[in-house]
C-alpha cells in the first residue's frame, strides 16, 4: 500500500514540517515542490518525505493540491543535510529548505526551459604553472584520498599557490567526471576567482552562485548543477546546499572568515556545514587559509583533519613582506598618519608604486563631541556613538542606519563647536589630499564599494595601477591579488585589543596578517608598517615574525585556561526586548527550566556588550560543554521547555557555535 501522508516543508517560522494527504505522490516525487492549502491561503512546499500514517487526525489532514515540478529539484541527500543543519541549528526545517532555493524556485511557478547559457569570459586558457616541491607534495596527498571522506586544512602563507592547488584538484576531478564545489565568504572574492577558474577551464561550464547574480541566471545554473550538467560550482554561503549529483570535491576558500557564519536570519557555518555535507557525500574537502580558524586548527592538532602546509611564496622571486612596528608612544600622531608612515608613502609615491592604509573604521570621524561639557553625540536606538560623515554632513549610526543633521552647537550646553574625535576612512582620505595633492587616491569601504560593481569598477582600477594610494576597511583585507602594492600601512590596530569578546585577538591577527598579505606579491618585496602604542605586545610580537602558529599556539592555550572554544563548545540563547530588565528576565526563566547536567556550564544572563540596538536591550546566555553530542542532546530538551515560556514582548533565538559573544 503506498504511503498515505506527504511530509511538506514550508517556508514558516514553526519548528516541524507539516502532513498533508499525499494523494498521487509518491517516494520519486520527494524534492519536487507542491502546492498546497494553509490556512485560508495556499503556499508552495517541498516534499521531503511520506509516511503512512499521521499524528494529526483524519479530520484535518488536506490534500496537496498540485506538483509543481516534473522531477525533483532537490535530491535526497541534499535535503537531508538540510534537515541536519535545521537540527543542529534548532533553526526552523522549512526555512533551511527554502533558504537552499534560488529565489524563483520559491514562488508558484514551473521553471521552465533553461535559456541557452552564456559562454564563458573569453579567454584562451592559460597553461597550468609548474607545481614547486611544496605544491607538488600537497596535491599528491590530497588527490589520493579522493573518494574519501577527509578533511584537509591547507595552511599556506598569503601567495603559496594555495589557488593554483585548487585549480589542479579541480583538474583531477574534472577529469574524472565529478563536480566540484567553491566556497569563498565574500561576493567581492568571486571575480578574481572566476577569471583563474576560467581561464584555466576555458570549455567547462561554471555556476557562479550568490546573491548579486540574476534571479533567472541563479535558477538556471542551480537546477543544471543539479542535473549534474555543470561541474564547476562557485559560490557564497548557501551554495553550500547546491544539489551536486557528482560532487567529488570541496573547497572553502578563506575558511577562517567569519562570513561563513551567517549572523542574521536563519545561524549556520557554511564552512563547517561544507565539512558535514562532505563526510556524507564521501568526498574530501579542503580548508584554505593563511590564518586558519583556531577552531580548525585545533582540529588539525588533534587528527581530525590533516594539516597541510605551504610555507613560501610560489611566484619567482616573491618573498613574504617586512612587517615591523611604529610605536607610537611618543610620536606626534600627525592626525592619524605618524611621520615615519609619511615618509615611507612619499617614498613609495616617488617609485610610483601602490600604497595602501589599512584603518577599520568608515566615515569621517567615529565620534563627535563637545570640549566644554564632554557631550558626546549618541544613537537614540543603540548604545553606541554616532559617526560623522562630512560629505553627507550627517551623523550616522552603523549598527541602525539611524542619521540626522550634524547639530551647529552642543545639544546640552549651546557651546559652539563641537569636535571630531578620531578618524575614520573619510578624514584619512582627506589628510592624504593634503599630504599628497599629486596623489591618486582611492577610498574603498562600504560606502563607495556597496555594490558588487562597484567593487569590480575599484578592483579594475586598482590593477590598472590607477590609483597610487588606497585607504581601505576589512573589505581589502581578504584575499585579494594587488600585484602592484608594496606598501601597507595600519592605523588604529590597537583598538581590537580592548574588546571583551574572546576571539578579538583572533580576528585582528587574522586580518592583520591577511592585510600585509596583499604587499608585495609580484617579483617586488612589500612593507608593512603597522603604527601601535603597544608594540611589545605578542600578537604584534608574532605579527612581525609571520609566525600563525606560534601565536595560534599561545591563543589556544589561554582557550584552554579559560575555558574556551575549541575547547568547549557554545551555544547562546539571545533575548531583545523593549527593557533589559525583560529581556535578562526572561533569560532568567529560561536558565531555570534548564535540564541539570553534569557536564554542561550554564553561565548568568549577560548584556550584550552593543546593549541596546534598534531601540531594542538585548541579552544573551551561554552554555557550553565540551561535548558536542551531549550539548545538542541537553539543548533539545531545554529548547523544549523554553518553548513553553510566554515570551510576551521578548524575541528571542538560539545561536549554535555563536561567533560574537
Ligand atoms: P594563494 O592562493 O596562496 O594566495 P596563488 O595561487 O594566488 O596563491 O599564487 C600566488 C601567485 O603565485 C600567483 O600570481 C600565481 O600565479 C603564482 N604562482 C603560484 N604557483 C606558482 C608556481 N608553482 N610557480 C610560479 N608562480 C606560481
Ligand atoms: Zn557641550
Ligand atoms: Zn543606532
Amino acid at each position: 500500500m503506498p504511503a498515505s501522508i506527504a511530509i511538506i516543508a514550508l517556508n514558516v517560522p514553526l519548528p516541524e514540517a507539516f502532513d498533508y494527504l499525499a494523494a498521487s505522490l509518491d517516494d520519486s516525487d520527494i524534492g519536487c515542490r507542491v502546492l498546497v492549502p494553509f490556512g485560508s491561503k495556499q503556499r508552495v512546499g517541498v516534499l521531503i518525505g511520506l509516511r503512512d500514517s499521521s499524528r494529526l487526525p483524519d479530520g484535518q489532514l488536506r490534500p496537496v493540491i498540485e506538483k509543481l515540478d516534473d522531477s525533483p529539484i532537490l535530491d535526497r541527500s541534499t535535503i537531508e543535510l538540510l534537515l541536519f543543519a535545521s537540527r543542529y541549528y534548532q533553526q526552523p526545517p522549512g526555512q533551511f529548505i527554502f533558504a537552499a532555493l534560488p529565489n524563483l524556485l520559491r514562488l508558484a511557478r514551473k521553471p521552465g526551459q533553461p535559456r541557452r547559457q552564456r559562454s564563458s569570459p573569453d579567454s584562451a586558457g592559460s597553461p597550468p604553472v609548474i607545481l614547486n616541491e611544496e605544491q607538488l607534495a600537497v596535491t599528491n596527498r590530497i588527490v589520493a584520498l579522493a573518494g574519501q571522506f577527509h578533511p584537509i586544512l591547507l595552511h599556506g602563507v598569503t601567495g603559496s599557490g594555495k589557488t593554483e592547488i585548487y585549480l589542479q584538484l579541480i583538474d583531477r576531478v574534472l577529469a574524472a567526471g565529478g563536480q566540484v564545489l567553491m566556497l569563498v565568504p565574500e561576493i567581492r572574492l568571486t571575480p578574481q576567482l572566476h577569471n583563474r577558474l576560467a581561464g584555466r577551464f576555458a570549455d567547462q561550464r561554471i555556476a557562479i552562485l550568490h546573491s548579486d547574480i540574476s534571479p533567472a541566471r541563479r535558477m538556471h545554473d542551480w537546477l543544471a548543477a543539479g542535473r549534474g550538467d555543470i561541474p564547476i560550482v562557485l559560490g557564497t554561503r548557501l551554495a553550500v546546499f547546491t544539489p551536486m549529483p557528482r560532487l567529488q570535491l570541496i573547497i572553502v576558500d578563506e575558511e577562517h572568515d567569519a562570513s561563513f557564519q551567517q549572523q542574521d536570519g536563519l545561524r549556520y557555518s557554511a564552512r563547517d556545514l561544507a565539512v558535514v555535507r562532505a563526510s556524507r557525500t564521501p568526498c574530501p574537502v579542503v580548508l584554505g587559509s593563511a590564518t586558519p580558524s583556531l577552531e580548525s586548527w585545533f582540529n588539525a592538532g588533534q587528527g581530525k583533519y590533516l594539516l597541510l602546509s605551504l610555507t613560501r611564496r610560489a611566484a619567482d622571486n616573491a618573498r613574504l613582506p617586512d612587517i615591523s612596528l611604529i610605536d607610537m608612544r611618543g610620536l606626534p600622531t600627525g592626525q592619524g598618519i605618524s611621520p615615519p608612515l609619511r615618509e615611507a608613502l612619499r617614498q613609495n609615491l616617488q617609485r610610483g608604486e601602490q600604497s595602501l592604509l589599512f584603518i577599520n573604521r568608515r566615515g569621517f570621524a567615529p565620534a563627535l563631541y563637545c570640549q566644554d561639557c564632554n557631550w558626546v553625540a549618541g544613537c537614540s536606538r543603540c548604545s553606541s556613538k554616532l559617526v560623522l560623515h562630512r560629505q553627507r554632513q550627517e551623523l550616522r549610526c552603523h549598527h541602525c542606519g539611524l542619521s540626522r543633521p550634524v547639530p551647529q552647537s552642543c545639544p546640552e550646553c549651546r557651546h559652539d563647536q563641537l569636535f571630531p574625535a578620531g578618524a575614520g576612512t573619510q578624514r584619512i582620505e582627506q589628510l592624504l589630499e593634503q599630504l599628497f595633492p599629486q596623489a591618486r587616491l582611492l577610498r574603498i569601504d562600504s560606502d563607495t564599494a556597496a555594490s558588487p560593481k562597484q567593487w569590480q569598477a575599484m578592483r579594475e582600477a586598482i590593477l590598472a595601477r590607477q590609483a597610487d594610494i588606497l585607504i581601505g576597511t576589512q573589505l581589502v583585507s581578504k584575499g585579494h591579488d594587488f600585484p602592484h602594492l608594496t606598501l601597507v600601512g595600519v592605523l588604529a590596530a590597537d583598538d581590537a585589543l580592548y574588546s571583551s569578546d574572546f576571539r578579538a585577538d583572533e580576528r585582528l591577527f587574522a586580518q592583520l596578517l591577511q592585510v600585509s598579505g596583499r604587499a608585495g606579491r609580484a617579483d617586488r618585496p612589500g612593507q608593512v608598517l603597522i603604527q601601535t602604542a603597544w608594540p611589545q605586545h605578542p600578537l604584534f610580537q608574532s605579527l612581525c615574525r609571520h609566525d600563525y602558529p606560534g601565536y595560534a599556539a599561545s591563543m589556544l592555550d589561554q582557550r584552554k585556561v579559560g575555558g574556551f572554544p575549541p575547547f568547549r563548545h557554545l551555544v547562546a540563547l539571545r533575548a531583545d526586548a523593549p527593557t533589559l530588565e525583560e529581556a535578562l528576565g526572561f533569560l532568567q526563566q529560561a536558565r531555570a527550566l534548564a535540564p541539570a547536567a553534569a557536564d554542561i556550564d550554564l553561565f548568568d544572563p549577560v548584556a550584550e556588550t552593543l546593549v541596546r540596538k534598534g531601540n531594542r536591550e538585548r541579552a544573551l546566555l551561554i552554555a557550553q560543554a565540551a561535548s558536542r553530542p551531549l550539548l545538542q542532546a541537553w539543548l533539545g530538551d531545554w529548547l523544549d521547555r523554553v518553548a513553553g515560556l510566554q515570551p510576551g514582548k521578548v524575541r528571542w533565538r538560539t545561536d549554535v557555535d555563536a561567533q560574537q559573544v
